[in-house]
This record gives structure tokens, sequence and C-alpha cells, in this order.
């Protein structure tokens, strides 16, 4: 692979503070490299516990007047910021493929369409969000009151850039908190183009507040932040568990959405063909660099053969190109050290003794996209559960086949992991999905689908994949702080 071309001087990007853009106080900043040509692109940030002071001085400020806003006008600018995100969303929809190799096709179909709905989600929800009276006697009654926790910490990965940004912005800003934000270093073009969007929207400077950097330097400065009352994380368990570290005697409030191992249960009375295009899809979908893919896909011993053969078939046929081809279905990984790390796994699966049924390696395209990070889709068997390909997390387009005899023993290797994310479950027998999906440790189960959402639901993951839950009112729960008053008339 040839050294990144770097003729010119990339563009730079700003931290948001207290609604404008500014440099970093460090005066420094990262290369941030385009996955799909392996060249640098833009320089971001890198921010210190100096701009997260500075963030925190003005959050401060900010967080008391957004308070006393009303839940209708808080209402009105979430909306606006919705209508602003869709408007843009070709803009919003280029940089996300840009900054991390997925297809246009799959930002402009789910990523910042979701960006937008997160924020019409809980500009309505505080609309219908009460809290509740207890009458103890005729003479004694108790109201509760949720009030904003003051500044939200809000740190974000890379694999879902805005979409996933949003989620965690979108609640804390609705209930009136201040935002201290920190998109991933190595996708933080859409949070760039937010702060603008943001501002356009009428959000009230110093609410939310986007600092750029690594995440040992300004991700922990952040965490540690003691004005920053309540930390909201998804990336890796292993930095979920530091900052747990952290927070836990500091008795910050704190959400963890952290990684898994994903099952994908596939019965032999599935309906054959519906499964077989949901499995491709929950194993590949954004080069399987979503939480939710299926990484274990157990397949039950009496239709495993023929399975085997055509998901490998159907995998083999998956378009790998240029993110920017309206026709590519795998692009890009995120970076050169993912890639490596991908790359890395299917050596210790050979080394394991797994037997490669197609991909297996990287992929070299032609012209502009030589230098890009490609991996060919990948479907490995013949290994234990308990081997480190099955157990640990690899977070590409990687997938193993496993063959289970029957329903517990389904069950035993979909819960042999440390991890308890998600799951699927592809069968035609209502009693046993019901079943098995009850018995599944995992914080979100689909039944012959994958990855419908309803924003609504509790999100999130059971073991070592999280702590805490997002979405609904869990969300909101989480960026407030109860009070009960109690009364005697
Ligand atoms: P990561 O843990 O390396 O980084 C996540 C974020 O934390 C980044 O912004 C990073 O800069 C920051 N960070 C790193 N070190 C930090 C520190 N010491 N203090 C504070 N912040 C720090 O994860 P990643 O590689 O960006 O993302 C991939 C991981 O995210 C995978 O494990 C994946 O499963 C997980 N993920 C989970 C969910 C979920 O909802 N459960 C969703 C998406 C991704």
């Amino acid at each position: 692979m040839k050294p990144p071309k770097s003729d010119n001087p990339p563009m730079r990007i700003f931290n948001y503070i207290n609604g404008k853009f500014v440099e970093p106080f460090s005066g420094h900043y990262i290369d941030n490299f385009n996955p799909a040509t392996g060249e640098i692109y833009c320089a971001v940030p890198s921010s210190t516990h100096e701009d997260v002071e500075e963030a925190v001085k003005h959050a401060l400020i900010a967080q008391k007047s957004w308070e006393e806003v009303s839940i209708q006008e808080k209402s009105a600018i979430l909306m606006r910021i919705a209508d602003l995100i869709e408007k843009n969303t070709e803009r919003l929809a280029l940089a996300e493929s840009i900054d991390s190799g997925k297809p246009l096709s799959l930002a402009r179909k789910m990523d910042i369409p979701r960006a937008a709905e997160n924020f019409r989600f809980f500009a309505t929800a505080i609309l219908h969000y009460s809290t509740q009276t207890y009458q103890t006697n005729s003479q004694y009654f108790n109201y509760t009151t949720r009030k904003p926790i003051g500044i939200i910490g809000c740190i974000s990965p890379w694999n879902l850039p805005l979409y996933l940004f949003t989620w965690k912005i979108a609640p804390a800003i609705a209930t009136g908190n201040a935002v201290i934000a920190k998109p991933s270093e190595i996708t933080p073009m859409t949070a760039y183009l937010l702060a603008g969007i943001c501002r356009d929207a009428g959000l009230p400077d110093g609410i939310l507040n986007i600092l750029n950097g690594f995440g040992g330097k300004v991700g922990e400065s952040i965490v540690k932040h003691p004005k920053i009352k309540a930390i909201s994380f998804t990336g890796s368990t292993k930095i979920g568990r530091e900052i747990a570290s952290i927070v836990s005697p500091m008795f910050k409030k704190l959400s963890l959405e952290m990684g898994g191992k994903n099952p994908a249960v596939v019965f032999a009375d599935c309906d054959y063909e519906k499964t077989l295009q949901g499995v491709l899809r929950s194993a590949f979908t954004n080069q399987g660099q979503i939480c939710l893919c299926s990484e274990r896909i157990l397949i039950e011993k009496s239709i495993y053969k023929r399975f085997k053969n055509d998901l490998v078939e159907a995998t083999k046929n998956l378009k790998i190109g240029n993110p920017l081809d309206e026709n590519t279905q795998q692009g890009a990984v995120v970076s050169a050290t993912h890639f490596q790390k991908v790359l890395n796994c299917i050596e210790i699966a050979k080394n394991e003794g797994g037997t490669i049924l197609c991909g297996g390696g990287a992929v070299i395209l032609e012209g502009e996209n030589e230098n890009g990070f490609f991996i060919k889709p990948t479907l490995i068997e013949g290994l234990d559960n308990k081997s480190r390909t099955n157990q640990e997390e690899i977070f590409g387009a990687v997938a193993t086949l496993i063959p289970f005899e029957d329903e517990n023993h389904a069950i035993e290797l979909a819960n042999d992991t440390i991890y308890g994310l998600s799951a699927s479950v592809w069968t035609e027998n209502i009693g046993k999905a019901h079943r098995v999906a009850q018995k599944i440790d995992a914080g979100i189960v689909w039944v012959n689908s994958w990855l419908v959402r309803d924003l609504r639901t509790p999100f999130g993951g059971m073991k070592d994949s999280g702590m805490g839950r997002e979405g609904g009112w869990d969300a909101l729960n989480f960026c407030t702080e109860p009070k009960n008053i109690g009364i005697k008339v």
C-alpha cells in the first residue's frame, strides 16, 4: 500500500463552543483519512482539557436559560433541526460516505434519515412526557418533578457517526440540558456540519458544544470534569469499562452502549429465502460495522449444508467498490488501523483451524480507490464457539457459521459469550420464536427480521454489552433527575 498523498493542505474543521467555530487551544490538528482512497482529506482539532473548560464555562450559563424555555419552543427548535437535516440529506450523506467509507446509498437511506428522525422523535416525545402524583391518603400526596441534569457529556463512535451522535444529543437537549459532545476523531465531519444546522435552526448558543480530538485526551477530560454530571457513551467495551472506573466514584449518571458478538439463530423451519436475505444483510451491512451485526450464524444441522452454500454464494455476489458508486453494496472499512485489525482477526481464525468459505482478505480496487481499505466479506466455519474468533468482537465483514442440534443447543451457543447486545431468531414456529427470544440473554431480539427500529423501545445491551437503555422514556429519564415532593394538606 502506498503512503497517503498529502500534497495539498487538508481542509480544516473546528470545534463548536458557545455558538462559534473555534480552533483548539493546543493549536494541533489530527489527520483524517478518506478510507476509500487512503488519502488525508481533512484536519481535525486535537482538543484538550482547556477546550473542555471553555465549553463547560459557557454551557453552565446557557443551560440555566434553556431550562426556562417552554417545552413547546424547545420542541419547535428540535423540529427545525430535523427539517434542516432532511433538507441537507445529500450533503450530509456525501460527507458521511467520504468520512467513513460506507456506501453513499446507505448513508442516504439509513444514516441521515435516522439522524433527522432522532430529533423529530424527541421533539415530540417531550410534549407527552409527564410525571406522577401519588395520593397517600386524603391529607397527604406526593408529586414528582424531573429536572434537567445540567451538562451531559456525549461520546460517540465512528460506525454510524451522525445517527448515533444525534441519538444522544437530541434527548439531552430536549429535556433542557446543555451538551458537550465528542464525535469519533475518525469520523467527525457530519457532527461538524450538524453544528451549523443547529445554529441555523435557532438552538441557543452554548447548548450544544462539539469538541473534537482523541478519546484519551479530550474524551477523558469530558469524562473527568466534575461539572459534567452525566456521561452517555457508545463505543467499545474496553473504553466503556475505563470510563465506568472513572465516573463511578464520582457518582455521575452513566449510560454505556458497548460491543457485541451477536448470534443469528437459523432454524430448519424458517422461511428459507427471506432468512437467507435477512442473515446476509445482518452480517454485512455497513461492512459489518454495526454493533448489532450478526457475527455468529448458528444454523440447525439439518439445513446447515444447504444454507451454508447459498449464503456463501450470496456473499460472493455482494458488490465491493467505490462507496460513491450507486451500485456499491460493500464500501471501505473505516481506517487503516481497523483494516489491519479485521485482517488480523481473519489470520487468527485461520490459525485456530477455521475454514475460509469466502472472502478472507483485502481487495485492491483500481483507480482512485487503489489505496483504500477494502476487505472481502468473509464467512468462516469449523471453529468451536469457545475459540477467540467466536468470542471476541471483530466488527468487520467477518462472520462464522456454527451448526446446532436443537433449540436448547442453539440457546446455549447464543448465550455463550460475555456479550448480550442483540440476536435474531429465524423460524416460522411462533411458539419456538417466543421461547428462544425469551431465553437469549440480549437486550434486543429480532424474530424473522433485523434492525427494525421503533424509537420508543428500550435500546441497549446486557452483560458486557451495556448498562442502561437508550430510546423512548428511558432516554428522557436518563437525562433528567427525579425529585419527589411530599405534601400534607
Ligand atoms: P471506542 O471505544 O474506541 O471509541 C468510542 C468513542 O470513545 C470515540 O469517540 C473515542 O474517541 C472515545 N474514547 C476513546 N477512549 C476514550 C477515553 N479514554 N475516554 C473517553 N472517551 C474515549 O469505539 P470505536 O472503535 O469508536 O467504535 C466501535 C465500538 O463501538 C465497537 O465495539 C462497537 O460494538 C461499539 N458500538 C456499540 C454500539 C451500541 O449501541 N451498543 C453502537 C455502535 C458501536
